[in-house]
């Protein structure tokens, strides 16, 4: 039985820019995946609402794949095999219950000025918190995306400690670990302002009370204004086309609908694995990209392992919503017409109580929405003249306990009955915004947080981003404490995707820095 260099499990972004950074090396690669389709969460179906209207089921935007080292790396390669970015000059706006709306587009300055005329002073703090970024990107993104257990990091540190002075050095971690909230309740006045950004830190799967999340949202301002809020043309599963369709021309092989069941070892090595199918795949290298408790409890239950692999924690839940429209969307407010992703929400409170809410297993009153515009970025999504609607809420539980505004009926797990009841609740806030809902409306399709993990295994109760996101699991603790970068107690077998640092996110960051672990 031929042994390959490396074998990868599973297909997801990380997997994918893996596999295509060692195969472009010249090692062999096999890549296996347990669905019928690959891509993990780059999945386009024109089978969720009415033929003809193509749907990203489930990632759709890819800001942080065009700012992150595997584009860089891997971006030329891409386009010659058909990936394409489809941008629109206003990435993000916000919508408040009250009718007002605040966009941003791409342009700094006029940023800064649309803030001040909100509340003067705020553009300039605005200016100030994406130049900052701007300023220590270098140190910044290193941080959140290179291997940190590593002497490259023990150097950058060292660097800037000789750079800045260690006193310096020390308040500039301190300024990073303020949250959310702190950042925009005691830099910025205006509540419009506030509320842009506030919902902002569900995506990096934290709440505006979290340590570290103002740093996070203020990278995300930072991104979305310099690189906006680009979707694949022709979604996200084309994206995954992309890849396999560069990942053959290397020699690299990808097999569908081969799942993992356990990997072998010998003498404390990782030698391959065995499949569903009862299959016996011999590999130099193991690459899993799982969640750790499939990796830990399943794939090497024959192996004793160290105790604190048991503590992982999953975070809350996600609920897709898809919409099939009649015809263009009339916005009440104004300025919305060709924003990307649209944010539903009041401010910060707001967003503390849907987040709270669901972590403590409650179906959300009002429930924070990300409504997305893929046709107006990308007209090839539908048929013309008609329109479709790509709704996130990052706020639900996992196990349910109750519904927060007593309405709903609940058991512990996700029933049909809750899902459209729910899908209810935040189709009611959607239509008071909108002047032809009526008219317009054609087709629906929900997913629960319990649908989406029945399409991914990794979406462990349907968390989006691989386990939370809290400083204790993040950066050299991802996913354990112990943990040092991929490695794991295995020689040969390492752990990628959105459970490792640098955590979520179609920015392929953990495929990137192993395949660079690996040589390649
Ligand atoms: C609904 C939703 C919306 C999102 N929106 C965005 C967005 O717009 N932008 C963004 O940047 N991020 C978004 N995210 C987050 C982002 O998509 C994920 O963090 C990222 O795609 C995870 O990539 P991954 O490499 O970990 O693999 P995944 O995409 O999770 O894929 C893992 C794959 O491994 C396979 N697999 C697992 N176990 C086995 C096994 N034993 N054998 C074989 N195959 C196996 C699975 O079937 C799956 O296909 C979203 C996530 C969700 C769920």
């Amino acid at each position: 039985m031929a042994t390959v260099d490396h074998l990868i499990i599973g297909s997801g972004i990380n997997a994918l820019v893996a596999a295509a950074m060692l195969s472009r090396k010249g090692d062999s690669v096999l890549m296996i995946e347990r669905e019928d389709r690959i891509g993990g969460c780059m999945y386009t179906s024109d089978q969720v609402t009415l033929p003809g209207f193509h749907h990203d089921v489930m990632a759709a935007t890819f800001v942080l794949f065009l700012t992150g080292p595997a584009h860089e790396a891997l971006g030329s390669d891409l386009a010659k095999h058909g990936l394409e970015f489809c941008h629109s000059p206003h990435p993000t706006a916000v919508l408040r219950p009250n009718g007002t709306a605040l966009t941003l587009s791409m342009d700094r300055d006029s940023n800064v000025s649309t803030f001040n005329s909100s509340s003067p002073g705020d553009g300039d703090q605005h200016g100030a918190d994406v130049g900052g970024v701007e300023q220590d990107a270098a140190f910044l993104f290193a941080l959140l995306g290179q291997p940190l257990w590593s002497r490259k990091t023990a150097l950058l540190l060292a660097k800037q400690a000789w750079k800045r002075g260690l006193g310096p050095l020390k308040t500039w971690f301190g300024e990073a670990l303020e949250p959310t909230r702190g950042w925009l309740e005691t830099r910025y006045q205006s509540a419009d302002v506030q509320a842009l950004w506030a919902p902002w830190v569900l995506h990096v799967g934290l709440t505006p009370e979290a340590s570290y999340s103002g740093q996070m949202t203020r990278v995300i301002a930072f991104a979305l204004e310099a690189a906006g809020a680009p979707v694949v043309k022709g979604g996200a599963g084309q994206a995954a086309a992309a890849f396999a369709s560069l990942i053959q021309a290397n020699g690299g092989e990808i097999r569908t609908g081969v799942e993992a069941t356990s990997i072998l070892t010998e003498g404390g090595k990782a030698i391959g694995l065995r499949t569903a199918q009862g299959e016996k795949l011999l590999a130099r290298n193991v690459i899993a990209s799982t969640a750790p408790g499939q990796l830990y409890d399943d794939l090497l239950k024959a192996e004793a392992l160290p105790e604190p692999t048991r503590k992982f924690r999953h975070g809350r839940g996600n609920f897709q919503l898809h919409y099939a429209l009649d015809g263009p969307i009339e916005w009440d407010a104004e300025g919305l017409d060709d924003v990307a992703l649209i944010h539903l929400a009041d401010g910060i409170d707001s967003v503390s109580k849907s987040s709270n809410e669901a972590e403590r297993g409650m179906l959300p009153e009002t429930p924070t929405i990300c409504v997305g515009q893929p046709h107006r970025l990308d007209p090839t999504r539908c048929p013309e003249g008609k329109a479709i609607l790509w709704l996130q809420i990052p706020d639900a539980p996992r196990v349910i306990k109750g519904d927060a505004a007593g309405q709903i009926q609940t058991t512990p797990d996700w029933t049909e009955q809750m899902r459209e009841a729910y899908a209810d609740r935040i189709e009611s806030i959607l239509k008071r915004h909108i002047r032809n809902w009526d008219d317009i409306r054609l087709e629906r399709r929900a997913y629960s947080p319990a649908d989406l993990e029945s399409m991914n295994i990794n979406l462990v109760g349907g968390d989006p981003y691989g386990g939370a996101c809290t400083m204790d699991q993040f950066f050299v603790w991802r996913p354990y404490a112990m943990q040092s970068n991929n490695a794991t107690p295995i020689k040969g077998l390492y752990h990628i995707g959105a459970s490792t640092h640098p955590g979520p996110g179609l920015g392929g960051g953990s495929g990137f820095n192993i395949a660079k672990g690996l040589g390649a």
